[in-house]
């Protein structure tokens, strides 16, 4: 095993597992604030399927890749470093953590901010996985208005997810929402929506149909194929990072990490020094913009907490 280092204080004064938006924007308030700042990331974002981002203002339809790289090199201006390795381990001992990175090295830091966001449950069905994020969108916000008048589907497993078909409609009419075989709609509501002209198609789906260019059309196990351009599905999502049932912080009913804030900032988790920004917390709204407000909030209140500590 080798030590990066080697003095007696810590390596870095944060470490920031994670170089997504969120992470690479509280290594900008760091990095500014003359912080050593080493991020690692193992280099798989939540969006990596979809080729472009939309919704994050000034950047609207860059590929998500070109986004990092921007926002590597800025905040390499300030001197952050990079590693693309996955961190394995964290441990906490006295006023520093230890962790190990999957190259076998180990690294001391003050505090950590965890930004590893939240990978997708998606369901098994032939197609559904190599059209996720190219004619299958979880989010209308951020795909939408490309496909805004073709015809759609939503997909409602759950009684919970029938508000998502709402803001569908708003962007086409030509609706039809599939329940996978799932008893999802009560008489009311499945009246309201029939009054639409939304088609409720509740035969299970054997698989989804598209090319590179998307979506074409969904299959049904009764044999019939339902042409559609585009499907949106708010999947369930489950924490990117195992690091997180490890170091046992509190998680909400939707697994995200639970935080707490005080008068001078916000991320604080469970494990004292140790900070979650963006998707991987419940304070944040799943979206790029949101992961870059939250990382820049819980930066600015790593630097504070590090900048009070110097006076005691
Ligand atoms: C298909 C798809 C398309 C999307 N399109 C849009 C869009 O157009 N607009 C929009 O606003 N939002 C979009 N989103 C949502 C957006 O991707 C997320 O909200 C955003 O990426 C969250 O940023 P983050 O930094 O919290 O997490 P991520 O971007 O997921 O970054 C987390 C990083 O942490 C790394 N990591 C995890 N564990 C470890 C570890 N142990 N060690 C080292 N590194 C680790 C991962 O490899 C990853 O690089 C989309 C999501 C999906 C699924």
């Amino acid at each position: 095993m080798q030590l990066i280092g080697g003095s007696n204080g810590p390596d870095f004064d944060v470490l920031i597992i994670g170089g997504g938006p969120a992470g690479l924007s509280a290594a900008l308030q760091l990095g500014r604030s003359l912080r050593s700042i080493l991020i690692c990331d193992n280099k798989e974002p939540r969006n990596e399927p979809a080729a472009e981002a939309h919704g994050y203002l000034t950047r609207d339809g860059i590929p998500p890749q070109e986004l990092r790289r921007l926002g590597r090199e800025e905040v390499e201006k300030y001197g952050c470093e990079f590693r693309e390795s996955r961190v394995t381990n964290v441990n906490r001992s006295e006023n520093r953590f230890t962790s190990t990175l999957d190259t076998d090295q180990t690294v001391t830091s003050r505090k950590i901010v965890l930004a590893t966001g939240v990978s997708d449950m998606l369901p098994d069905t032939d197609g559904f996985e190599e059209l996720w994020g190219n004619g299958v969108y979880h989010c209308p916000y951020c795909h939408g208005y490309e496909v805004r008048d073709e015809p759609l589907g939503v997909l409602v497993t759950a009684p919970e997810q029938i508000e998502h078909t709402k803001l569908i409609y708003n962007l086409s009419i030509d609706l039809v929402v599939f329940t996978d075989g799932q008893d999802v709609f009560d008489e009311e509501t499945r009246s309201e929506f029939v009054e639409r002209g939304i088609e409720i198609e509740e035969e299970p789906i054997a698989a989804l149909n598209g090319t590179d260019d998307g979506l074409e059309s969904i299959s049904l196990a009764d044999g019939r194929d339902v042409s559609r351009h585009a499907l949106f599905y708010a999947p369930p999502t489950q924490q990117h990072s195992d690091l997180v049932d490890q170091l046992g912080l509190q998680v909400n009913e939707s697994g995200l990490v639970e935080t707490t804030q005080s008068h001078y900032g916000i991320g604080f988790t469970s494990v004292d020094g140790l900070f979650v920004a963006g998707d991987a917390s419940s304070e944040s709204a799943l979206s790029i913009p949101c992961a870059v407000a939250d990382g820049s909030m819980v930066g600015g209140t790593v630097n504070l907490e590090l900048a009070r500590e110097a006076f005691e």
